[in-house]
């Protein structure tokens, strides 16, 4: 999906990109350099795109839609506009994780300069249910993705697998974020540097995957 209203600040990216038209659909993410497995490549801080539950409660019904389309939930109920232009795989290449309430998404695998950067839709927390169908284009396409559906084995595997490798090499790339000096940066670093280390990484993740 893509809307130019909601298009990222590119300061929030930790790696060189662009947006260019995506085979997927409307306008993707592209990476503008070569970005080994491991690397956080974006953050979202608690900043004015940051909506707690409480406010989220009190929205009109079409503000609600377009958080709904364009927004992130973590699994407390807050919301981030986050992901206007990075476009749903089944094979996505990043895994989209909030550290410390700080939203961010991580390489799972190596990705080449010009690849697009995606991530998988299914595997957000969702407190409402919604379904689309993928025109990702990947060998292992599931067709149809939603919220709320159970998560198959393969599934499973595939991301565990490479969740665990890029957990390991988190401290082993270059990592710009552990040298940005931002206030929301340095915050996620040691949200990752302390709490998130390499066993504990893929935990946090499938414990919010596996109550679906
Ligand atoms: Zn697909």
């Amino acid at each position: 999906m893509c809307l130019s209203k909601l298009t990222r600040r590119s300061s929030m990216y930790l790696v060189k990109v662009l947006n260019k038209k995506s085979e997927i659909e409307g306008c993707g993410t592209f990476a503008a350099e070569f970005i080994p497995r491991g690397t956080i490549i974006f953050y979202f801080g608690r900043d004015e795109k940051y909506i707690p539950k409480a406010h989220f409660a009190a929205l009109t019904a079409e503000a609600k839609e377009r958080l709904y389309k364009f927004g992130v939930e973590d699994e407390w109920g807050n919301w981030v506009i986050a992901d206007g232009d990075v476009n749903h795989s089944c094979d996505a290449n990043m895994l989209s994780l909030f550290a410390n309430g700080i939203y961010c998404e991580i390489a799972v695998r190596d990705i080449r300069k010009g690849e697009e950067l995606t991530i998988d839709y299914a595997l957000l927390y969702s407190s409402f249910p919604w379904s689309m169908k993928c025109n990702c284009g990947s060998a292992n396409c599931r067709g149809t993705v939603g919220s709320g559906w159970p998560v198959s084995p393969q599934v499973q595997d595939l991301w565990n697998s490479r969740i665990n490798a890029a957990a390991k090499e988190i401290f082993a790339v270059p990592q710009p974020l552990f040298s940005c000096k931002e206030e929301k940066a340095e915050e996620l670093a040691l949200a990752i540097k302390l709490k998130m280390n390499p066993g504990v990484f893929p935990f946090v993740k499938f414990s919010l995957i596996s109550k679906r």
